[in-house]
């Protein structure tokens, strides 16, 4: 296994060290291969919302494994869970269920420019969408010039047709519509970016990026990999009362197994195959396991008080360790919306992908391994989001 990790985030390469290796969990608890225990606020990076081996999310895999794990052909509980996502997102009328939030995001894109007969698209420097080629140009690193890929083997033919916004910053985005008025198939965004760490979207700026797309009749994408069934049952969507044309899912909408989805309205739907002439497919695509785990995740988040009782414990852990770090006289800054959030080592404002480089990362790296002494376990990278699950107490 390259790296010892089957995904590279999980090596430590921005904290130093060596990856714990996890036997075990319950709730708010890991446990690694020594023995230790810790407090998990990883959570399977924003999957496990109900925290470890939730015991109905355990029960329906196990029923669903028990009724045979695979069948390549149409089961209810894929209808079940559809039902779930289309009642919980008002912009979402069909959706197509596959593996991965990288499956979900390259598909999206795949779709706008069918839909749209453009090649263009607008992604944000510092925006992760998975790995697929076009979507791996500036996405969380340091590259900031326009169309330069950030990995080996992506070509720079893939990157061209790839154009960099500057997330909070609208403007940026019209400046592309100006030059490529009728080119620009979508706009791609987390809306509450995440992976730079968490940063909030400004007042004007996903209702900024609703206005450009309708008047270019272009499609604007809402990555909710992360923030879907996150930030309120219906997402960010909700949360900030903007719909996107196409929504890509993944992460909670699996219950820790794993699963992608990207929705749309049925007109836009009917672009893919069998309906339309977009081709997208996949073996595994709605495995009965994931969608009954999906199903059982869906079906708790669906309880009265669950998204405000989890934004009152974030809350309330981010202003114990605010006033801790005031007491130690560290400059920190915490970004938090909902259940997600980052501990920025920066004295100012983190609003944008600049602010956010200018964190101190060193600081932050000895943190990481004193709270792991202490029994904590934070996400191993200084430009993460840590989650809080439902799991959590208030206990140390
Ligand atoms: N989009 C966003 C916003 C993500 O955070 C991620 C993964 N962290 C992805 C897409 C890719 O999802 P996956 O890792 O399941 O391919």
């Amino acid at each position: 296994i390259p790296g010892g990790v089957n995904s590279p985030a999980r090596s430590w390469g921005a904290v130093g060290g060596n990856p714990l290796f996890l036997t075990r969990g319950s709730g708010s608890r890991v446990w690694d291969a020594d023995g230790n225990e810790y407090i998990d606020y990883v959570c399977s990076w924003g999957p496990l919302i109900l925290g470890h081996a939730n015991e109905s999310v355990v029960a329906a895999i196990t029923q669903a494994a028990a009724d045979g794990t695979s069948f390549g052909a149409p089961t209810e509980r894929e209808n079940e869970i559809a039902q779930l996502v289309v009642d919980a997102y008002e912009s979402i009328e069909m959706v197509r269920f596959v593996n991965s939030g990288t499956e979900a995001t390259m598909s999206a894109l795949r779709l706008a420019r069918a839909y749209t007969g453009r090649s263009k698209i607008v992604k944000f420097e510092g925006g992760y969408h998975g790995h697929s080629d076009a979507l791996l140009v500036a996405a969380g690193s340091g590259a900031l010039a326009h169309g330069v890929p950030d990995s080996a083997g992506v070509t720079a033919s893939f990157a061209q047709d790839t154009l960099l916004g500057v997330f909070n910053d609208p403007a940026s985005v019209e400046a592309h519509f100006d030059a490529f008025p009728e080119d620009i198939a979508c706009v791609i965004v987390e809306p509450v970016a995440g992976n730079m760490g968490v940063v909030p979207p400004h007042d004007r700026f996903l209702q900024g990026l609703r206005d450009l797309t309708e008047k270019h009749n272009s499609l604007l994408i809402f990555d909710e990999v992360i923030t879907g069934f996150r930030v309120e049952y219906g997402g960010a969507q909700q949360r900030y009362g903007i719909n996107a044309d196409i929504t890509c899912l993944g992460k909670i909408i699996g219950g820790g197994m794993p699963v992608g989805a990207y929705g749309s309205s049925a007109e836009i739907m009917a672009t893919v195959a069998p309906l339309g002439a977009m081709y997208q497919a996949g073996t595994l695509s709605g495995n009965p396991v994931a969608m009954a785990a999906g199903i059982a995740t869906l079906e708790q988040l669906q309880e009265p008080g669950v998204y405000n009782a989890l934004g009152a414990k974030a809350a309330s852990l981010a202003a114990g360790l605010q006033e801790v770090f005031a007491e130690a006289e560290i400059p920190l800054r915490i970004n938090r919306v909902s259940s997600m959030m980052t501990l920025f080592f920066n004295a100012g404002e983190v609003n944008s992908w600049e602010t956010v480089l200018a964190s101190d990362r060193e600081g932050f790296g000895r943190f990481f391994h004193r709270m792991l002494e202490e029994g904590v376990y934070l996400p191993p990278s200084p430009f993460e989001a840590m989650f809080v699950s439902t799991a959590h107490s208030d206990a140390i």
